[in-house]
């Protein structure tokens, strides 16, 4: 779903700190009249992600006047067991790899359908009943939990476990990174491709040495290679619009 005839004048918006998400935020705040957004500290190896997420809740609203009273309060969760539980390279300290399933030893197990589980419980007390997350089919690792169909199930069993309508907006979901890209210019600009380029964060492995054309990141992990790509290719395109 991308939000077309939604009936909600606000919204929840699941924000890590980012490139997608914060490109999600942008979105909903171009889009509802009050927004408020929902972080999780699950146990992440790099807690970069969280300071990151701090720093731009705070520049959006002095960077873009035009969203200033729409963004309401940040929400953090913690979901300790999630890394307990789970053997991930995200949560633990061992080296990227892929597993015999075909899936990278970076996906946490069950991590989006409890992310939007939480977000449904917060958004019923807090009355938003569009939950907005950054899943993307399209340029992903293969991650069964960002997949349409996936997220579409579980809104269902929100709604009957709550007897609530929940919709769940996901607006990257059939995007490619390039497309990403573009579509943060759209919302905001140059400052606002600008800020995600200086301060989110998408690094596997958390780093934040120097500054890349893209941004912060070791350049060569899944993350950073792909958010590397998606930038050149959305540069390309725009060279290739203006030779033409
Ligand atoms: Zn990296």
């Amino acid at each position: 779903m991308t939000g077309e005839g939604c009936q909600h004048s606000s919204a929840l918006v699941l924000f890590s700190g980012g490139q997608d998400s914060t490109v999600c935020l942008a979105w909903a705040l171009s889009r509802y009249e009050r927004i408020e957004t929902v972080g999780f500290n699950y146990g992440q190896r790099h807690d970069i992600e969280l300071k990151c997420r701090e720093m731009i809740l705070q520049k959006l609203p002095v960077n873009f006047a035009q969203w200033r009273d729409r963004l309401g309060p940040d929400h953090m969760i913690n979901i300790p067991a999630l890394s307990k539980i789970s053997e991930s390279a995200l949560t633990r300290d061992v080296e990227i790899k892929m597993l015999k399933n075909g899936l990278p030893n970076t996906f946490v197990p069950g991590r989006n359908l409890l992310f939007f589980t939480y977000a449904a419980a917060l958004g019923y007390r807090r009355d938003h009943h569009s939950l907005v997350g950054g899943m993307c089919e399209t340029d992903y690792s293969g991650y069964p939990d960002c997949r349409d169909e996936t997220l579409q199930t579980l809104r269902k069993a929100l709604c009957l476990g709550t007897e609530t309508d929940f919709s769940i907006e996901t607006p990257l979901m059939h995007l490619t990174k390039a497309q990403t890209w573009a579509l943060a210019e759209e919302l905001g600009g140059t400052p606002l491709v600008d800020l995600i380029v200086q301060d989110t964060h998408s690094c596997y492995l958390g780093e934040r040495g120097e500054r890349q054309n893209w941004g912060y990141g070791c350049g060569t992990c899944p993350a950073c290679e792909l958010r590397a790509r998606g930038f050149e290719d959305w540069r390309g395109s725009m060279a290739d619009a203006t030779t033409a």
